[in-house]
């Protein structure tokens, strides 16, 4: 049986039947069979020594189960891995960070507890999915859109707490997030925002409440477990449109990202985007990425035309009035007007409602709201997963063509066999530039991966970029480059988890935060 860190067998099943008295007995798993269901299929370290294989999980039903859980697993200083619905794959899955953590599955807490499609907003506890979110509203017919992220199996808890995003004018999920309860480290339940007021009336509605603005703290984090979140919703639009703007040379992205982040500034544009070169997101071009290897840029600016591709592709997505729509994309072909040879194209242009037939037709989904799972159907054939390295850069094409080349540098430096595959997607005034790293299950394949990521951090964060979001493995690297003045952030980080977790029972290791019996050794 394998044990949490520091436990003796004895605690251990004493906790085990603690938690089987606080949600019934077959909601705590041990068995292998059920400790592989829990294991992250896109890990790393996959059958490594410290692949992060759980000791046992436990799924609750309601608040009062969390609070009994929490209440035993500060008795035997047991630590809990909170999941949602568990599909944080690419940044670990449902493992935990640690071997031997117990995982808290809060699958079965899966009631859509509010949804107002007068001033769009839903109420939710984890376990409700964007499939199942989706499905309530769709069934109801009610004024509301939802944002999911790609493979819509995830939950808007756990993708939101994660700074996840999306498509639509809503793809900034943590940014949409209005009030939350939590059941804290201590048992206790605490409600944010609006929600500490007894019978608040807008809980949804107004974000900061009264004092410090606390919400934050509990996304990326490990000191809570966030039982019910409020997230804001679109209104249901009447028309979506979509158009692509086309480049054709190498230092065309510097023009293109200044009128794109005007644009967004401004308000004009307010989708998620995945700017890149058609080179590497369409069809693969081995040719291309070879090319891109010797850092030479005229040879893959001749390889475009003589392909007739754009050397870079921005879309674009409109949602509102169709009148509104229409003038946002002329106004933005306007802007873009400036750059020499830019082309435009028009792509979809819906009407709502779309009926059940309509959007049967309708190949990717995901931007007009609709959750699917048509994204894995995208990845290159034989594909056993991938970890995101996803650092955070300016906003402007000469931090996107200084990152593209660090990263085609490092990448043949270590010898990894193939150019980044990078994409855009944007953030208010920033942009994260996503490179998707296989993974498989081969140790040796594995390791030089690892090795090739971490070299990555260091390089990027000597250039002063830093990732928004990791997988478990790397939480340690990057928090170490988050180092301004000492460490004065982590210190602070915790200081923090030190008073409200005095156990360390919650997400050890979390973003690099240790509790005090742990710190030392995984500094
Ligand atoms: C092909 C592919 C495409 C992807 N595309 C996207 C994309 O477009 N956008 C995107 O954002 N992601 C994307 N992802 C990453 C991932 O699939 C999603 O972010 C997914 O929604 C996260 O899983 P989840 O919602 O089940 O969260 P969970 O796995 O349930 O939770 C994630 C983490 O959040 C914390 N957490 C969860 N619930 C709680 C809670 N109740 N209280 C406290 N802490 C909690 C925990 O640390 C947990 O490990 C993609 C992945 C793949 C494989």
């Amino acid at each position: 049986m394998r044990l949490p860190p520091g436990l003796s067998s004895k605690d251990f099943s004493d906790a085990l039947q603690e938690f089987e008295a606080a949600v019934g007995k077959q909601w705590v798993f041990t068995s292998d069979e059920d400790m592989d269901l829990y294991r992250d299929s896109y890990s790393p370290v996959w059958n490594e020594d410290d692949e992060p294989i759980p000791s046992a999980a436990v799924a609750p039903d309601g608040v009062e189960q969390v609070q009994a859980i929490v209440r035993a697993a500060n008795k035997y200083k047991i630590p809990l891995w909170t999941i949602s619905t568990g599909k944080n794959l690419g940044y670990g899955g449902s493992a935990p960070l640690l071997r031997g953590i117990v995982v808290l599955d809060l699958k079965r807490m899966n009631r859509v507890l509010e949804i107002n499609d007068k001033n769009h907003y839903a109420l939710l506890e984890p376990g409700v999915s964007y499939f199942d979110l989706y499905q309530y509203i769709h069934e109801r017919q009610l004024n509301v859109w939802i944002d999911p992220p790609d493979p819509g199996w995830g939950s808007p808890m756990g993708n939101s707490l994660e700074r996840g995003g999306g498509y639509t004018p809503m793809h900034d999920h943590f940014d949409a997030v209005c009030g939350l309860e939590v059941v804290l480290p201590s048992g206790e339940v605490m409600r944010t925002g609006m929600g500490a007021l007894p019978g608040a009336k807008t809980w949804q509605q107004y974000k900061y409440g009264f004092g410090p603005y606390v919400t934050p703290i509990f996304s990326q984090s490990s000191l809570g477990i966030v039982t019910k979140i409020g997230i804001w919703l679109y209104p249901a639009p009447e028309a979506y449109f979509s158009g692509t703007v086309n480049v054709w040379k190498h230092r065309d992205l510097i023009p293109l990202i200044d009128v794109f982040g005007e644009l967004q500034n401004a308000g004009i544009v307010r989708c998620g985007i995945s700017l890149g070169s058609p080179f590497w997101l369409g069809a693969p071009h081995p040719e291309f990425d070879s090319m891109r290897a010797s850092g030479s840029v005229k040879p893959l600016e001749d390889y475009a035309e003589r392909k007739k591709m754009p050397y870079w592709s921005l879309p674009l997505s409109f949602y509102g009035p169709a009148k509104v729509v229409a003038a946002e994309w002329e106004y933005a072909k306007e802007k873009f007007s400036s750059i020499r040879g830019v082309a435009f194209e028009d792509g979809a242009s819906y009407r709502f409602p779309l009926s059940d037939e309509d959007v049967a037709r309708i190949r990717d989904t995901v931007p007009i709201g609709i959750p699917s799972l048509q994204i894995f159907s995208l990845l290159p054939p034989g594909s056993q997963g991938h970890i995101g390295f996803s650092p955070i850069i300016p906003m402007s094409g000469e931090a996107v063509l200084d990152a593209m080349a660090m990263f085609d540098r490092v990448h043949q430096e270590l010898g990894s066999g193939r150019a980044a595959l990078a994409v855009l997607g944007s953030f208010p005034r920033a942009l994260v530039i996503i490179d998707l790293f296989p993974v498989e299950r081969n140790v040796e394949h594995n390791r030089k991966m690892r090795e090739l990521y971490r070299r990555l951090v260091q390089e990027s964060a000597a250039r002063g970029w830093g990732e928004y979001r990791t997988h478990t493995t790397f939480m340690g690297d990057i928090s170490n480059t988050y180092s301004f003045n000492n460490h004065a952030l982590r210190h602070f980080h915790e200081t923090i988890k030190d008073a409200v977790d005095p156990n360390g029972i919650l997400s050890p290791g979390k973003c690099g935060i240790w509790p005090k019996h742990l710190r030392k050794e995984n500094a």
